[in-house]
């Protein structure tokens, strides 16, 4: 078998794998680059079969718009309305691929691979690892994983019946390099936020991704606690209301201590997709909508999240007072220059604001150190090929096995497991 990692050996996002037999070429993720200076691989020598994408992060997905649209594409359905979510939202058009969705833990085929999809723990939901066979050779590639989530059992389960007899990993490796220690589970982001939001005399807002559930989750739960309400975005909520296609457990709008704020411009957006968003709207403004004059009544009742704590809606506060923010997503995007993006100036420059208590309460999507090594420790791989990571050249210090690969280069898996 024929692999390429054409690119993500040795950066964090972007990722591409391609994997060929004599007969298929697939490709496992299709990513956009974190990385500001990171060269998109070219692909237009390749006849792909199919792409598989782990999970809706962009770093993932981001570049299947360059792909012929005949190509399928296979994701989780889940994972497909959230990427349709952010581009509509933002007034794209959905992506026209050729999508096909994957169930978790049914196999399928795409030419000579055998695929098998697990369900993962990672900051988005509906996120997989894949094994791959084909050619009496065994892969698997970890994507993003983590096992200090909501569902962490998921990690726990891949240690205790780690798929067999795997050949080569392509083992994510985020953390690595980062620091680890103190590293907090997602329970204690929600201890955090209660603690902040118990006693407010002001409004309260919280900066994460509207679709790290997980991250929602945690807050209702603290809302819950506090007697707070959670004022959700358009967005958010329409994220939430995907989640129902695969679960009843996480709370959506119609839910108690939860509201929608109708901002003008994503409610815009809405009525021109009237086929896309169905009675969405109509069921916000019937019955879960709250509006800004409620709010300024009473804020120390609400909290705001995700795309409701633009600056703009901060500043409006602080004539009632100090005005909690809670940063609730990787410190690097405001503090790393390579990673800063527009609007995080504006942000950082609150940590010095004396109207504003400025809290950070964030877990990281990705494994730990002790993490990886457990879970490289019990899939006992041939090869362990480091990937998602800028410490490639790092993993031989933490794990056995190890074969770099680097972007670009061509690799065959021909020798047997133990060879
Ligand atoms: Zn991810």
């Amino acid at each position: 078998m024929k692999i390429v990692i054409h690119r993500g050996s040795e950066e964090i996002g972007g990722t591409c794998i391609q994997l060929s037999t004599n007969s298929t070429t697939i490709l496992l993720d299709l990513g956009l680059a974190l990385k500001k200076d990171s060269k998109d691989p070219d692909l237009s020598g390749l006849n792909i079969d199919g792409v598989l994408i782990s999970h809706s992060h962009a770093d993932h997905f981001g570049l299947i718009d360059t792909l012929d649209p005949s190509v399928p594409v296979y994701i989780g359905e889940l994972g497909k309305r959230f990427i349709d979510a952010t581009r509509v939202l933002l007034g794209k058009e959905p992506f026209s691929n050729d999508f096909r969705f994957f169930i978790a833990w049914e196999p399928f085929h795409v030419g000579e691979f055998k695929v098998t999809p697990y369900l993962v723990d990672h900051s988005a939901a509906d996120a997989y690892a894949f094994l791959v066979e084909a050619e009496g050779k065994r892969i698997f590639y970890s994507g993003d994983f983590r096992g200090h989530g909501r569902k962490g059992v998921l990690y726990k389960n891949i240690i205790s019946n780690p798929p067999k007899d795997i050949d080569l990993l392509f083992m994510e490796g985020s953390m690595i390099g980062r620091d680890n220690k103190n590293f907090p589970a997602e329970t204690s982001v929600e201890r955090k936020v209660l603690n902040v939001i118990k006693d407010q005399k002001n409004m309260t807002f919280i900066i994460c991704s509207s679709q790290n559930i997980d991250r929602i989750v945690s807050a209702y739960r603290a809302c819950l606690k506090a007697s707070k309400t959670l004022v959700l975005d358009f967005y958010t909520a329409w994220v939430l209301e995907q989640m129902k296609i695969v679960t009843t457990n996480v709370p959506t709008m119609d839910w108690n201590n939860i509201k929608v704020f109708a901002d003008y411009g994503q409610d815009k957006r809405i009525k021109e997709h009237p086929d896309y968003f169905g009675d969405f709207r109509q069921r916000v403004y019937r019955h879960c909508r709250v509006q800004k004059e409620e709010l300024y009544e009473h804020p120390e009742q609400y909290v705001g999240i995700s795309k409701i704590s633009r600056f703009k809606v901060i500043e409006s506060y602080k004539k009632y007072g100090q005005v909690n923010l809670i940063y609730s997503q990787w410190r690097g995007y405001i503090d790393n220059p390579e990673h800063k993006s527009f609007g995080s100036d504006r942000i950082s420059a609150f940590q010095n604001d004396p109207m504003v208590n400025f809290v950070y309460a964030h877990t990281s999507g990705h494994a730990t150190l002790t993490d990886l090594k457990k879970f490289a420790l019990a899939i006992n791989a041939g090869k362990l090929v480091p990937i998602h990571s800028e410490f490639g050249h790092a993993f031989r210090k933490y794990f056995d096995n190890v074969q770099q690969l680097h972007d670009g280069e061509y690799f065959n898996l021909t020798k047997k497991r133990g060879y």
